[in-house]
C-alpha cells in the first residue's frame, strides 16, 4: 500500500492541483470538500490514471469532522503520512462590517477545524512513526491587508498553530509547516475581483492589473506552484523543514 495523504478541500482550486499532484507522486489519497459531486468526479479521473483515490464528504466545521476524517482515512488506506489541510475561506469587508459572524465563519473554517482535524489525525501518524502537516496558509498570515481583518487574523492563527505544533511535534517524527501563497487564480481570487470591482468602480480585468502591479513579479500565483511546494514538503528531502511559512509570492513578503 502507498503512503496515504489526506487533502481538505480537495475538489477545486488549489486543492484539486494538490490532489492531482500528489496522485502523479503516488501517494494514496483522501479527498474531503462538502460536496461530494465534483470530488468524486476528479477521483475517478484520477482513479482511471492509475491512482489509489477515496472520497470523504463532509463539512470541516462540523465539531465531529476531525474524528470523522480520521476514521474514514484509517478505513480506506490505513494510518495516514500526510495530511494536507487546504480548506479555507476569504471574504472582505471594511472594519465596520467586520461583524462577529464574519469573524467566526473565518476562525471556524481557517482555524478551529485544521486544529480539529489535526488533533484528531496525527496521534496515529505518531503511532506510526512519523509524518507531514502542511497548513495551507497565506501571504495573510505574515503580514496585514486592507479589507480583510477577519481572513488575516484567522490566517496568522493558522500559522501561530502550525509554529507551535512544529515544535511540539519535533521529536516524534511529525512536521508541520504552512505554505503561503499570494494572490492565486481559483474560485477565491475570481470573487475578491468582484468584489475590488464593487468597491472600486473598476472593471474585472482593472482589478486584476491593479492587484499585479502591487505584486514583485506583476502576476498571479497558479495552483500547480502551490501544489508543487506541497509535494515537496511531504516527501523525504523535507524532513528537517519544520514549523516554516513558505511564502509562495515572488518576494512579496521578507522574513
Ligand atoms: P476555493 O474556494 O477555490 O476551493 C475551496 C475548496 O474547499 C473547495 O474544494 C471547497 O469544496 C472546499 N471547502 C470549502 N469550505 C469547506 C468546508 N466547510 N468543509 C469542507 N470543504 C470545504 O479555494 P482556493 O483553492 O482559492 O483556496 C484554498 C486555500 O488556499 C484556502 O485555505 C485559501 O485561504 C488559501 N489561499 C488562497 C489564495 C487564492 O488567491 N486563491 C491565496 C492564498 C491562500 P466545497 O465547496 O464542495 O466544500
Amino acid at each position: 500500500m502507498p503512503q496515504s495523504v489526506i487533502v481538505t478541500g480537495a475538489s477545486r482550486g488549489i486543492g484539486r492541483a494538490i490532489a492531482e499532484r500528489l496522485a502523479a507522486d503516488g501517494y494514496a489519497l483522501l479527498l474531503v470538500a462538502r460536496n461530494a459531486g465534483p470530488m468524486d468526479q476528479l477521483a475517478a479521473d484520477l482513479a482511471s490514471q492509475g491512482a489509489k483515490v477515496a472520497t470523504f464528504a463532509c463539512d470541516v466545521t462540523d465539531d465531529a469532522a476531525g474524528a470523522r476524517i480520521r476514521d474514514a482515512a484509517l478505513d480506506a488506506f490505513g494510518p495516514p503520512w500526510g495530511l494536507v489541510n487546504n480548506a479555507g475561506m476569504a471574504e472582505s469587508a471594511a472594519l465596520a462590517k467586520t461583524d462577529d459572524e464574519l469573524l467566526r465563519r473565518h476562525f471556524d473554517l481557517n482555524v478551529f477545524a485544521p486544529i480539529r482535524i489535526m488533533r484528531a489525525v496525527v496521534p496515529r501518524m505518531v503511532e506510526h512513526g512519523g509524518g507531514r502537516v502542511v497548513n495551507i496558509g497565506s501571504t495573510a498570515s505574515l503580514a496585514g491587508y486592507p479589507y480583510i481583518t477577519a481572513y488575516a487574523a484567522s490566517k496568522h492563527a493558522l500559522l501561530g498553530a502550525t509554529r507551535s505544533l512544529a515544535r511540539e511535534l519535533a521529536g516524534k517524527g511529525v512536521t508541520v509547516n504552512a505554505v503561503c501563497p499570494g494572490y492565486v487564480r481559483t474560485e477565491i481570487f475570481d470573487e475578491t475581483l468582484r468584489n475590488i470591482a464593487d468597491r472600486t468602480g473598476l472593471d474585472e480585468v482593472q482589478a486584476e492589473e491593479k492587484l499585479k502591479r502591487m505584486t514583485p513579479q506583476h502576476r498571479i500565483f497558479e495552483t500547480d506552484e502551490i501544489a508543487n511546494a506541497v509535494s515537496f514538503l511531504l516527501g523525504d528531502d523535507a524532513r528537517g523543514i519544520n514549523g516554516q511559512a513558505l511564502s509562495i509570492d515572488g518576494a512579496e513578503i521578507e522574513h
